[in-house]
């Protein structure tokens, strides 16, 4: 059994031999928490796109998407309290000259707490065999009381004085814990200071503050700012929702943990629009949503679980995320947020225009209440691959490498091969590719021996190969082989195309 830093160093390898994530500028030595998408890396990319877009716009009839400008307005992100507050409390190791987040670090020591609750859970499951109650043993053991109390204090300590900025205290705290260095072991810390994650620029020739302005740290302020026209032009009815894709910059302090955390991402946000009073109502119903969503990939629950925010945002009234069983450990994938009035209404103060909305069936205007549901891209991605990625060991004693990505986001669908590169297998084959290459992304190669082109298509995770061999010049059959099983299958050229859409239909 490979443990999980090999697994995710495996995963992180094959991503870039198999053309998935190459790092940013390799020829010049890559450039930090910056990623390319290799040839296959977008097509499973668009596919999650597509399966996200599908679901939002698509699939609700009071869901419609936009796709606003990464630069905007400066005064935008003063309303949305991102030039105030969007900061994270950052440390220096004075020994190392490492730079961490502080409430990371407080966090990770409050992780290892957890793990020693973990330890004395198991150590008591032997012991106790079949009788063992788990509920019972965390709500009475001593040792174990002891560790939530510690846990507890700890947690309340550090968002309360992040909450008040008292970031001298957050040292005090990292102090009191004996919290060291990871690389170094040193203890030798700096003072906790904010650091603000937006990416500014200038904008024209002139280099005056005036122009000043940033790289959106997030794409629901243009949903928010756009409200009105779309509510007007698309004649939307509350409840509505706007969907967005794309880009968002954050100067993370620590970047790393590959496609992860980055300082250029991608995210998929839907800013859902309701009367005020009803947003916890809907909040529920987007969680459950977007579980669905995830599962619909064929995914496990098991691999997904809800963690309700300890801290919650002066704005927001509620907040889960959705954290994914990443190779480090359950992560945040995606948020689910209900965000009051708090943005529609400080865009109103700050443009000095009324966003509101008139309720027919109140007969009252008001500023919609929003939910929110905001996913990254990248770390989508990097579930999907992490799941999918698998070693093997076959029946013969040798081993394979097979990326099992559900079949309606895999790369290519399918390969189409010549058994030989000669007798006129390569003309069929290149007839049955232009056969299917209007429906599907495929692939052809006579390159190699059949069961090496077999091998580099379990690789990238295509569902079907397709092999033309000197049967197939008689009686129009060719053999599909499926990526799972391996089971290989006769069938005529008529039916390829019906195969693979059976397969590929999401649920
Ligand atoms: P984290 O706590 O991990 O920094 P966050 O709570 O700041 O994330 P949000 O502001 O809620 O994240 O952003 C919504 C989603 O955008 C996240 O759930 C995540 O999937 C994605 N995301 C945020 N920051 C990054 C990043 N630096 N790189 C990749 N994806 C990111």
């Amino acid at each position: 059994m490979v443990n999980n830093e090999d697994r995710f160093k495996k995963i992180i390898a094959h991503a870039k031999e198999y053309g998935f994530v190459f790092q940013s500028s390799e020829i010049y030595d890559g450039l930090a928490a910056t990623y390319d998408y290799g040839q296959y890396g977008v097509e499973l990319k668009n596919n999650i796109k597509n399966y996200w877009w599908k679901s939002m716009v698509q699939y609700h009839e009071n869901i419609v998407g936009i796709d606003a400008a990464i630069f905007m307005h400066p005064t935008t992100w003063k309303a949305s309290g991102h030039v105030d507050a969007f900061n994270d409390p950052m440390i220096d190791n004075k020994d190392s000259k490492k730079r961490y987040r502080a409430d990371v670090l407080v966090e990770d020591h409050i992780a290892k707490i957890e793990g020693k609750i973990q330890k004395e859970v198991k150590k008591a499951a032997k012991r106790f065999g079949e009788s063992f109650d788990e509920q019972q043993f965390l709500s009475t053991n001593p040792r174990v009381l002891k560790y939530q109390k510690q846990i507890e204090s700890i947690k309340k300590r550090l968002y309360s004085s992040l909450e008040d900025e008292r970031l001298d205290d957050v040292k005090r705290l990292i102090e009191e814990l004996g919290i060291v260095d990871p690389v170094s072991g040193s203890r030798n810390w700096t003072e906790v200071r904010q650091f603000n994650l937006m990416f500014s620029t200038q904008l024209g020739s002139l280099s005056e503050d005036a122009n000043k302005i940033y790289l959106r740290p997030e794409t629901a302020q243009g949903i928010f700012v756009n409200y009105l026209n779309v509510q007007k032009t698309g004649r939307m009815k509350i409840p509505f929702g706007i969907a967005q894709m794309g880009k968002a910059f954050r100067n993370e302090i620590v970047a790393r943990q590959f496609i992860f955390r980055m300082r250029e991402f991608e995210q998929m946000e839907m800013q859902f629009f309701v009367r005020p009073g009803e947003e916890l109502k809907w909040f529920e119903y987007w969680k459950e949503q977007r579980m669905k969503w995830h599962l619909g990939m064929g995914i496990p629950a098991s691999e997904y679980r809800f963690h309700e925010h300890d801290n919650l945002a002066h704005y927001a009234n509620a907040a889960f995320d959705i954290e994914f069983n990443f190779p480090m450990g359950f992560k945040e994938l995606e948020g689910i947020h209900s965000r009051t009035d708090f943005d529609l209404k400080s865009h109103q103060e700050h443009s000095g225009k009324k966003i509101q909305y008139f309720d027919p069936e109140l007969n009252e205007s008001y500023v919609p209440y929003v939910v929110e549901t905001s996913i990254g891209l990248d770390r989508t991605f990097l579930a999907v691959l992490s799941y999918a990625y698998t070693e093997e060991k076959l029946e013969d004693g040798s081993e394979r490498v097979v990326l099992k990505i559900p079949p309606f986001l895999a790369p290519i669908k399918a390969a189409v091969l010549p058994l030989v590169k000669k007798d006129g297998l390569p003309e069929k084959a290149l007839e049955v590719f232009d056969g299917l290459k209007y429906d599907y992304l495929c692939f052809y190669e006579e390159k190699d021996s059949i069961g090496k082109r077999y091998r580099r298509q379990d690789a990238i995770g295509t569902p079907y190969c397709i092999t033309v061999d000197h049967k197939t010049l008689e009686d129009n059959t060719v053999t599909i082989r499926e990526r799972d099983t391996m089971k290989q299958e006769r069938v005529g050229i008529d039916k390829i195309s019906e195969i693979i859409s059976t397969r590929l239909k999401e649920k």
